[in-house]
């Protein structure tokens, strides 16, 4: 099952690669899932895109509102009439829409506060984000008192998954908004602790449920083959609202991860990380285990692939095995491998997890390699 996923993954990678253009379906039009999320809302993918009209919630952005229902923001900003410099609606304000797949909008619950509630707390029961939460309620005199009523705008669909008692060992309903270089992430889960890795950046160390449970699972099936001793350092996921981060154009959504590549045990941590210098066979178990999972790309300098796989054939490990896992060598732009070249990712690799089932806003957004120079997520 897991390996079919990570098949899957690829196939539809190098189909949509292939094919590209807009006309055929995206994947990630058909990421939700309610049946996953202990759900009977109803997720409708009309044949061709149907006009619908969307009132705005609170807070609620066109961004959003684009990514729920599978257009272009560039789209729904024209067939609205709404400039670049528009940035929030007021709540009511209707929306035309060419809608291409539709979840249920977010809805209005009344909810009556109970004892040693927080902000966070209820808005952790509904699948919001605490922000938004305190937000629709403002302004708020005094203490949250039990009894009284609030207001909570919440996703029908992420309700009923995190009311689920779902029981994944990552809390459910973090959910990412829009693709990974223009997004939020609402409700953010922190990478646990756990054996054979260690967070460099404990601040912008939060991801969706989705990526944060594959991530973990990856690591297990890392540590189960890799004998490397110390810890892999993982570098910065995303901020636990999302949105920018430092100079990384991507990481937005809390689905993108940077993993710092490994020191030979023999190489004194104040020499600089050369290629001579990494420890070429845990890199392959890393980028295998992640190969099983739900996880879109792992970019990585092409040129640095080689040492992957000649550290893997020298392990043993069958071409067969390792031609699915790395695009070398069949060149830097080819569109095969889980592995992909991107400038920029000589001394970490970055990898990107997919939209989870439960994420009606998430935008998959696969990235193709364009060449050197041109475009660097780090
Ligand atoms: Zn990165």
């Amino acid at each position: 099952m897991t390996a079919l996923l990570g098949i899957i993954g690829g196939f539809s990678l190098a189909l949509l690669a292939q094919l590209g253009s807009a006309s055929t379906e995206r994947p990630w039009l058909r990421s939700i899932e309610p049946s996953r999320c202990g759900s009977d809302e109803l997720v409708e993918y009309p044949e061709r895109p149907r006009w619908i009209r969307h009132a705005i919630v609170p807070r609620e952005t066109i961004a959003q509102i684009a990514a729920r229902y599978g257009v272009s923001e560039l789209d729904l900003r024209a067939h609205n009439g709404l400039s670049a410099k528009t940035k929030g609606l007021r709540k009511g304000t209707r929306l035309r829409v060419k809608a291409r797949r539709m979840p249920a909008p977010r809805r209005h619950i009344e909810y009556v506060v109970q004892e040693g509630d927080s902000w966070s707390s209820i808005a952790r029961q509904h699948g919001a984000d605490g922000r938004d939460v305190q937000a629709y309620n403002w302004p708020w005199q005094g203490k949250l008192r039990p009894g009284t009523k609030i207001s909570v705008w919440a996703d029908p669909l992420v309700t009923d998954w995190v009311g689920d008692g779902d029981e994944s060992p990552v809390r459910a309903g973090a959910i990412g908004s829009g693709p990974p270089d223009a997004g939020r992430l609402f409700n953010g889960v922190a990478i646990p602790e756990g054996d054979g890795y260690r967070l460099g950046f404990p601040d912008a160390s939060y991801g969706t449920t989705h990526a944060v449970a594959e991530l973990v699972r990856a690591l297990t099936l890392y540590r189960e083959r890799s004998s490397y001793p110390a810890d892999l350092e993982l570098r910065g996921m995303s901020r636990i609202h999302g949105g920018p981060f430092g100079d990384h154009r991507s990481h937005q959504t809390g689905r993108d991860l940077d993993i710092s590549l490994p020191r030979r045990m023999d190489v004194p941590a104040w020499l600089p990380l050369t290629p001579r210098r990494v420890d070429w066979l845990t890199v392959w178990h890393l980028v295998r285990a992640l190969f099983e999972v739900d996880a879109n790309v792992v970019y990585l300098d092409y040129a640095l692939q080689k040492h992957v796989r000649d550290a893997a054939l020298a392990a043993g490990v069958p071409q067969d095995e390792i031609r699915p896992v790395l695009q070398y060598p069949r060149g830097r732009a080819a569109q095969r491998g889980l592995a992909r070249h991107m400038a920029g990712h000589d001394r970490h690799l970055h990898v990107r997890f997919g939209c989870g089932p439960c994420e009606p806003e998430c935008v998959e957004r696969i990235e193709i390699p364009l060449p050197a120079a041109v475009g660097t997520p780090r």
